[in-house]
């Protein structure tokens, strides 16, 4: 006789569930919950996706891989690091994510990213599944020597997991075109192959171009089209990013081209405050400061005098009109949200993923406030990686101007999906919902065209 099996656990059993079988990986257990409220709410009615139980097999990867990685350092010390690629899900094209180098990197970090990203790749619109990798390995202070042997030992383990219809990899913090170079250059002397297995490369070699600012500048093009929504936009207002990386640097120019003035930037020891405005000038000069000389962002005060640097600290005290976490996860809760609406800040946009709080994320929703989730507000990096994809796998390049145009369509089409599953009928978005939602659709249906796999 066949077993009696519930498959209409409700959203608390469900998540019990994911508790249990993920002991302590707080991060993941985060993400997913996020995304479950509302995926409960619309399958409500689909017996199809109950009975197909997606939901959880989306919430469980289909594959997480676990090496060490050993790479001699400068004094001859052998150094062990843990090494990661997690595979979400390939419903909808070959696995796809970055490559994050940072003392932080476990198995939780990375399988909230992966599950986050397989929503993201589906919002984008382009045939791109969900991974991540990584290794708790930490770029600062390395010499380029240490930094190169590192990614040639990580590379001789990943090289068997990865490939240009496989899984894709790219990077993420820690990982920029130092280290995507060094990763090509020993997959390619692995393999004998030259082909289209990571992103983000130098223009020289398959890179896209606009790669370097879609991230970036895709959060504000996501946030000037919530602001459009409403009958506003950028011009005029101030903003408050924090990091200083690519996502950070990108978002704060084009902030800047659109005639905002960005007060603040940070690293992890803390943030500038400049109340003249972070312009072009400046912004070049940080990106010197971050990707040549590798320095901190304090030293911009002894540079520009204008600025106050403190240390130890978040911006999201210091008032303004649009707000952009563009550092890391977690690194905005609930206070500080409240901090920035208590200040009148009308816009969010997320240029890091899950930088938010699920307490923080309830203070901008209970204050109405319009709130670009990660997912869909920094999706046009990883959608310039999908057309770095398809100029490898044509052997051509395109050029910066047809590249842009391309960005802003697609994340006005982001934009376009959110609204369509998010607007609540009372003239808010719920940009979360709308991102889930519109995420979870086309992997769903792809799994459940495929049947039991
Ligand atoms: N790491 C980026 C992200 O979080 C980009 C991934 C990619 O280009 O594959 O989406």
């Amino acid at each position: 006789m066949a077993s009696v099996y519930d498959r209409h656990v409700d959203l608390n059993q469900f998540m019990e569930g994911v508790k249990k079988r993920n002991p302590g990986q707080t991060e993941f257990i985060q993400a997913v919950q996020e995304v479950a409220q509302d995926i409960y709410e619309f399958i409500e009615d689909k017996e199809e996706y109950h009975e197909a139980q997606i939901l959880r097999r989306i919430a469980e990867p289909d594959r997480v891989v676990s090496f060490r990685v050993c790479w001699e350092d400068d004094n001859h010390n052998i150094r062990v690091q843990r090494g990661f690629r997690i595979q979400n899900n390939n419903a909808i094209g070959p696995y796809k994510g970055g490559i994050r180098f940072h003392p932080s990197v476990n198995e939780s970090v990375l399988k909230f990213l992966a599950f986050e990203q397989t929503f993201k790749n589906s919002l984008t619109g382009l045939p791109m599944g969900g991974g991540k990798g990584g290794a708790n390995f930490n770029p600062r202070g390395k010499s380029d020597a240490e930094v190169m042997r590192f990614c040639q030992s990580f590379m001789t383990e990943l090289y068997r997991h990865i490939g240009p219809d496989t899984d894709v990899p790219a990077g993420d913090i820690g990982v920029g075109g130092r280290e995507i170079g060094y990763m090509f250059g020993q997959y390619k002397r692995i393999t004998n192959r030259w082909e289209g297995v990571l992103t983000g490369k130098g223009q020289e070699y398959g890179g896209s171009q606009m790669r370097p600012e879609a991230t970036g500048y895709g959060a504000v093009y996501f946030l000037q089209n919530m602001l459009k929504h409403k009958g506003e936009d950028v011009e005029g207002k101030t903003a408050v990013i924090s990091g200083s990386g690519n996502v950070a640097t990108h978002a704060a120019e084009m902030i800047t081209k659109l005639g905002g003035k960005v007060l603040t930037l940070s690293d992890s020891g803390g943030f500038i405050h400049d109340p003249d405005g972070i312009d072009q000038e400046k912004i070049d000069w940080i990106k010197h400061l971050k990707n040549v000389k590798r320095g901190r962002i304090s030293e911009y005060v002894d540079e520009f005098k204008s600025a106050e640097y403190h240390e130890d600290a978040r911006p999201w005290s210091v008032k303004c009109d649009l707000a952009l976490p563009c550092a890391t996860q977690n690194e905005l809760n609930a206070d500080e949200a409240k901090a920035l609406v208590d200040n009148g800040v009308q816009g969010v946009s997320e240029g890091a993923n899950m930088p938010t709080t699920l307490d923080g994320v309830k203070v901008f929703h209970d204050a109405k406030i319009m709130y670009g989730p990660g997912k869909a507000a920094n999706a046009g990096g990883v959608a310039v990686s999908g057309l770095e994809m398809s100029q490898n796998s044509e052997r051509i390049s395109w050029n910066h101007e047809r590249l842009g145009e391309m960005l802003t369509d697609l994340m006005e089409g982001i934009h376009e999906k959110c609204v369509e599953y998010g607007d609540d009928g009372d003239g808010y978005v719920d940009y979360v919902k709308g991102a889930n939602i519109a995420g979870f659709k086309k992997v769903a249906d792809a799994m459940l065209a495929f049947g039991v796999v």
